[in-house]
């Protein structure tokens, strides 16, 4: 691992790469910001942050959940083919089984995979791996809606920004009817 210093450092060499003064007067503090800022969107990387995935005994009180439950949120993450965010909504749903889930813990797991580089299509397995590792449920679905800037500030794709990527497992795949409800959700 390297030391502040020597991160710093390289982000002076990736100024001077693209043409900047590092020293000038606007540029004097930004390797050091940009270090700080690492750490937050690249907090993905530490083992230690991972969020623990606590799961609670359906029926505990007295009622058995099997009903679709769905959350959507926001996420913000980096494309690892040329370092720049893409960043749009999650869908999530899952019919329970044994377990229930607190949805805060849902973003957490995103979060936690987002900030690291990433692919969208490998961003929606990594949570769906672990969440139904812990949850083991019925069914799951996530789907992944998203703009890529690399794209977008290219004019590759003006037009049509939005990727759109999607893991439906259990219930969800094997059930249509279900998949459809789910899809009606977040329309
Ligand atoms: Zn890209």
């Amino acid at each position: 691992m390297k030391s502040n210093k020597q991160k710093e450092h390289i982000v002076q060499e990736m100024l001077l790469a693209i043409g900047e003064n590092p020293d000038r007067q606007g540029l004097k503090d930004t390797p050091r910001r940009v270090v700080e800022m690492w750490k937050e969107n690249f907090a993905g990387y530490d083992k230690k942050k991972k969020p623990k995935v606590t799961t609670f005994d359906n029926n505990a009180d007295g009622v058995h959940y099997d009903q679709m439950i769905v959350d959507s949120g926001y996420f913000f993450s980096h494309c690892e083919h040329h370092l720049v965010p893409f960043f749009g909504t999650y869908h999530f749903a899952y019919i329970p089984d044994k377990k229930i889930i607190g949805l805060s813990k849902v973003a957490r797991v995103v979060d936690f995979y987002s900030a690291r580089l990433q692919i969208q299509e490998r961003l929606v397995k990594n949570v769906v791996d672990e969440i139904e590792n812990a949850l083991k449920p019925r069914g799951v679905a996530l789907v992944i809606k998203a703009r890529h800037l690399c794209k977008e500030m290219r004019g590759v794709e003006k037009h049509n920004g939005e990727m759109i990527t999607s893991d439906i497992r259990g219930a969800f795949r094997k059930n249509e009817a279900t998949r459809m409800e789910f899809m009606n959700f977040i329309k």
